[in-house]
């Protein structure tokens, strides 16, 4: 059976743009366009224009006195001293910028427009690399995102009676997926992330387990810093796997920010391309096992926009094509880019074995992560949505 799958882009997604200094550059997704054009991977029935969210799409999630702040800063251009406040608008993270509200509707706009796909049978598998704003919160902008696309877009397919597995894997806990799902056992929640003892935003225990009906049905698996790719690996499937044989999805939501990997500068994870494209294949694999390949992919972190982000999502989308790609980088993506890169380019889509010497704790690190992971699922019998558990939680 032909998958269909489809990509979401419009160069307007590179409107949302929080500056040249800032790390959430829009680059990253013009890098990764041109490397799979230049693989010749994007054919026209393919690609799918983002359709901009409406103001009732994003009012599903998010509080309308925050919506009308990012209206108001995005008109003037700059940020009152409320919004710094309440908002978290104006910050260093989160700066504002002129039309930011129709940008970032335009950005949840993508990943909407992937569920609908989805849901009207269209396609299977979807694909937004600009989306995957996971740390947006009801009423606040957090680490660089403004709206919720992932909420929405759940949110909506909640609303069409899907059961949605989201499985998130930035170094960054998806805290703002996870708290606007919290009390909800139709949709669960698994985050990899580094532990936030060391990382934004400092929450992702394993302890958060989600309240009330929720409660089970919020999964988090902290990760040492330095972590590498056989622990991540392991870990993963410790979890993943049987988590969602129990809970039996519809639909899988995902989250591929690549900033685990070694050379980013804003997580302290060591990953190598080799992680990424692994959950890709899995995540395929489990959406035609338990879903009828119902998978929507986003974006996410990742700020090693020239070595990093590119091979990722050009990797991730060659998955979802069932294409494996061949060893090297286009010629004509590195012609046009190495001049201009401030670092050397890699020319491998996969990173070497040798990438970095072994990490010195390696073992530590990897028994931790495997204690991590196995107290997670020793309690994940509680995922029954059992009332008697659920009062368990508060
Ligand atoms: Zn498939
Ligand atoms: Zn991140």
């Amino acid at each position: 059976m032909s998958d269909n799958p489809k990509f979401i882009y419009s160069p307007d997604l590179l409107i949302y743009n929080f500056g040249p200094q800032h790390p959430f550059n829009p680059l990253r997704l013009k890098l990764t366009i041109d490397m799979i054009n230049d693989f010749k991977l994007l054919a026209p029935e393919n690609l799918l224009e983002p359709q901009a969210a409406g103001e009732q799409d994003i009012l599903l999630v998010h509080d309308r006195h925050y919506v009308e702040a990012v209206k108001r800063a995005g008109e003037k251009g700059e940020a009152s001293e409320e919004d710094v406040q309440y908002y978290e608008l104006g910050t260093e993270d989160n700066p504002v910028f002129v039309n930011m509200h129709a940008a970032a509707l335009l950005l949840v706009g993508g990943t909407l427009t992937g569920a609908k796909q989805i849901l009207s049978g269209k396609a299977d598998h979807v694909l937004n690399v600009a989306g995957g704003l996971h740390h947006a919160q009801r009423a606040k902008a957090s680490g660089f995102c403004i709206y919720n696309d992932l909420a929405v877009a759940i949110t909506h397919l909640r609303h069409q009676g899907m059961r949605v597995a989201y499985i998130d894997i930035d170094a960054h806990h998806g805290d703002g997926v996870q708290w606007l799902f919290y009390d909800d056992s139709e949709v669960l929640t698994i985050s990899f992330h580094e532990t936030g003892k060391f990382l934004f935003p400092g929450t992702g225990t394993i302890y958060e387990r989600g309240s009330r009906n929720g409660f089970g049905y919020s999964v988090n698996v902290p990760l040492e810093p330095f972590t590498e790719d056989d622990s991540f690996i392991e870990v993963f499937e410790t979890v993943v796997p049987e988590v969602l044989a129990k809970f039996q999805p519809d639909i899988i939501v995902s989250q591929h920010g690549c900033d685990g990997h070694e050379y980013d500068p804003l997580a302290h994870l060591s990953v190598t391309t080799r992680t990424y494209g692994y959950v890709a294949k899995r995540l395929h694999d489990l959406s035609h096992k338990y879903c009828s390949g119902r998978w929507l992919a986003t974006g996410g972190g990742g700020y090693d926009f020239w070595r990093v982000v590119p091979r990722v999502w050009t990797a991730l989308w060659a998955e979802i094509l069932g294409r494996k790609l061949a060893g090297d980088v286009p010629g004509s993506w590195l012609a046009r880019y190495r001049e201009v890169a401030p670092k050397s380019l890699p020319e491998q889509m996969e990173d070497p074995e040798d990438l970095f010497l072994p990490k010195p704790r390696r073992v530590e690190i990897s028994e931790k992560n495997r204690l991590t992971a196995e107290k997670v699922m020793n309690w994940q019998f509680l995922m029954k949505g059992d009332p008697q558990q659920a009062s368990l939680a508060k």
